[in-house]
């Protein structure tokens, strides 16, 4: 494909973190698309670890020279959205919320600039839902009059890769997935 087209095939890339985005921004580069990378995250606590996680994900952006978008760190929304649900455990309706409140705001970015199409790296973890991400994105994709790019991106070694582009760039490494809920188990 021309340097030309592939400048219209954006896609708006929520990325969770820069472990877990390294992958998804070269699966999209290699598969001809022109990853825009979204950074919205207030389920992440405490402050200390978004700010680091965040500097993972401009080290990765300028490494591949694409564009970052910072979004605002409002830890507050996220406890608001998942009201009631705090003792779920991972992989339960907590993280459910938690992936709507992240896509649904990556739709409404997406709308802004003009992007058709988003995905997400959240689910390139084992320990996330693939088949819950998609049914999600999905269905806020078809609400907002958007494509959900549905890509398991942990299949063909997606993990092992992620970890590796990180490992490489000597990314910032957390040990939980990113509230307090998950930072406590
Ligand atoms: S465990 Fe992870 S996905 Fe689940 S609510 Fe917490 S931050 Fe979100």
């Amino acid at each position: 494909m021309k340097k030309e087209q592939r400048k219209t095939n954006k896609v708006l890339l929520h990325a969770c973190c820069g472990i877990c985005s390294g992958y998804p921004i070269e699966f999209l580069l290699e598969n001809q698309y022109l990853p825009v990378v979204y950074f919205y995250n207030p389920n992440i606590q405490p402050v200390n670890d978004y700010i680091k996680r965040l500097d993972s994900e401009r080290i990765l952006c300028e490494h591949y020279g694409v564009e970052l978008i910072e979004d605002v760190y409002e830890p507050d929304v996220f406890e608001e959205y998942i009201k009631g649900l705090e003792t779920e455990p991972e992989r339960g309706k907590r993280c459910d919320k938690c992936f709507e409140l992240r896509l649904s705001r990556t739709a409404v970015k997406a709308k802004e600039l003009g992007i058709d199409v988003f995905t997400s790296s959240i689910a390139i973890s084992p320990h996330k839902l693939y088949n819950h991400l998609k049914e999600i994105g999905e269905r806020i994709a078809n609400e907002q009059n958007l494509k959900f790019m549905a890509v398991d991106f942990k299949k063909k070694d997606g993990f092992l890769k992620t970890n590796k582009i990180a490992n490489d760039l000597g990314l910032y490494r957390q040990n939980y997935c990113g509230c307090k809920y998950s930072f406590r188990n």
